[in-house]
């Protein structure tokens, strides 16, 4: 069964101190404007944290004044693309020596496993540094063959000052994915994080000013989205934004950018991505792969495998089998060593999730195992596991964004293409197969930004990741996020006794 509710009572007491809790602008921590604070709660009790100081739109006005500074007339995209690479390698160097403080700082604000965040997210972080810092002396433009007797050239130049809005699920990865390529392409940034977590990127923050960033470079606000979040889209010296959150957020950001003065947008948005599993899978494999899929960082990935397709021939055997799973999963206080899981990131949330679970009971799919709150403070759910859903059902459309697996039956691969592509979201897939024609069938086929086969949630500096449809617009990560952070000009200049 379950671990016992006795593995969240008495909870264990991080060891780190919070000291970063102001505005970071202009190379300072400061207050508000207002002097106003909101708290930060450890969603393993509901007890507060600490109180952090919350950003509006002065604050926001303060922060974009000082980025744009930073950019017009300071030194960082003026200094040599060496020396700017050099400042991003110290700072990974750091992140790697306060490793365990930033992971406590992020299991403590947001309930991940501890050792997913020590041992998975913090490596990953500081090499996603380490390959900007190496891209930022490699970025130059062609020379270009014209028709007519000019010489031209492209001059790729950093954009100016960027824009960034992040998401809770992963606090600290997404800070890293966004400022790390605007950063290395040379421009300035006001980033505002997530109002459920905002400790571990002040924290990093500091670090990345330990390692010689100019002042206003890197501005981090803490505050919400219809006040903060809202300015900086709106603000007419923010010349690009970028975005992580939900789809309908997502609108509203690309919304207030073109009310405005036009700044391009990436957007990283939701996701209800299939993961199908045909008939020649090695089922105990293939449960587990599904099982990590969905419920990896307590089922709040954007890309987590929502939809499980299994084929009929293997239904029963694959249910049996993901319900034992799902009911060995060990859940706990996230310090705790060996929790595969821990508590959801909020109140919000959890009450979000609890109303799918009865939504799916409601709409007449077989509730397996879980659909309960576990213990009595905190906000931990069961892993919860339903069978014999429709496409049609709420659950199977929605992101529910916990850890409530779906699974659904189907026959062949043209009804399973038809059905995954069904959606409006096109984050991302997986597809678990021995045939190599059903795989590269399936990849093609899928409309979805990232294919995963006999895998699942593997991430890497160098690999593009983004949506189609409702999943977003353009791509982060590898060589796709330095075009996000770079204006293109073309230079043209008549060859000797040309006309003009
Ligand atoms: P959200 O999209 O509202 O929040 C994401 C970020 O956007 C936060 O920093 C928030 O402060 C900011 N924001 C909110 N409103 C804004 C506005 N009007 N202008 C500018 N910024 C604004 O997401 P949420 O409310 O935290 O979660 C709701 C749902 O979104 C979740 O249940 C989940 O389904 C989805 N979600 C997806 C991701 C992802 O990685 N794609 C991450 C978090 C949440």
């Amino acid at each position: 069964g379950y671990s016992t509710a006795a593995a969240i009572e008495n909870p264990t007491t991080p060891s780190v101190q919070v000291n970063c809790t102001q505005l970071f602008i202009n190379g300072d921590f400061v207050d508000s404007a207002s002097g106003k604070t909101f708290p930060t709660y450890d969603p393993r009790t509901g007890d507060v944290i600490a109180h952090v100081a919350e950003a509006d739109a002065e604050d926001i006005d303060r922060a974009v004044s000082a980025a744009r500074k930073a950019f017009d007339e300071g030194p960082w995209p003026r200094m040599t693309a060496y020396e700017r690479s050099m400042v991003l390698f110290r700072f990974a160097d750091l992140l790697d020596k306060h490793a365990e403080e930033l992971a406590t700082l992020e299991t403590w604000d947001n309930g991940k496993p501890y050792e997913q965040a020590a041992n998975a997210e913090l490596p990953m972080i500081s090499r996603l540094i380490r390959y900007y810092a190496g891209w930022a002396d490699k970025i130059h433009g062609l020379t270009v063959p014209a028709d007519s007797p000019h010489h031209v050239q492209t001059l790729h130049e950093p954009i100016g000052v960027a824009g960034q809005i992040i998401p809770w699920n992963f606090p600290l990865l997404m800070f890293s994915w966004k400022i790390a390529p605007a950063l290395a392409c040379g421009n300035t940034v006001v980033l505002k994080t997530a109002e459920q977590t905002p400790l571990s990127a002040l924290y990093a923050t500091k670090l990345l000013h330990e390692a010689g960033l100019p002042p206003g470079v890197l501005n981090v606000v803490s505050g919400f989205g219809p006040t903060a979040g809202s300015a900086l889209c709106r603000h007419m010296q923010v010349d690009k934004l970028a975005f992580t959150g939900s789809t309908e957020t997502g609108k509203t950001v690309l919304e207030l950018a073109a009310r405005s003065n036009l700044k391009p947008v990436t957007l990283e948005l939701g996701g209800k991505s299939p993961f199908i599993i045909c008939k020649d899978a090695d089922v105990d494999k293939a449960v587990e792969l599904a099982h990590f899929a969905l419920f990896f960082n307590q089922g709040q990935c954007c890309c987590a495998g929502s939809r499980t397709y299994v084929h009929e021939s293997v239904y029963d055997e694959f249910l049996e089998k993901a319900k034992a799973r799902a009911l060995n999963r060990r859940v706990g206080d996230p310090f705790k060593a060996g929790i595969e899981q821990g508590p959801q990131v909020d109140l919000e949330q959890f009450e979000k999730i609890l109303r799918y679970i009865r939504s799916g009971i409601e709409s007449g799919a077989t509730l397996e195992t879980g659909g309960e709150r576990m213990g009595n403070k905190g906000y931990y759910i069961q892993p919860t596991v339903f069978s014999n859903v429709q496409d049609d059902m709420l659950i199977a459309k929605d992101e529910i964004f916990g850890p409530v697996q779906t699974i659904l039956k189907f026959k062949d691969i043209d009804e399973v293409i038809r059905r995954a592509n069904g959606s409006g979201y096109g984050l991302a897939a997986g597809v678990f197969t021995q045939d190599i024609d059903t795989a590269n069938t399936l990849s093609r086929a899928l409309k979805v930004g990232t294919v995963w086969v006999n895998c699942y949630n593997v991430f890497d500096a160098a690999v593009p990741f983004g949506g189609y449809k409702l999943s977003g617009q353009g791509r982060e990560k590898g060589i796709y996020s330095l075009s996000n952070y770079l204006q293109v000009k073309a230079v043209v200049t008549p060859l000797k006794n040309a006309a003009w």
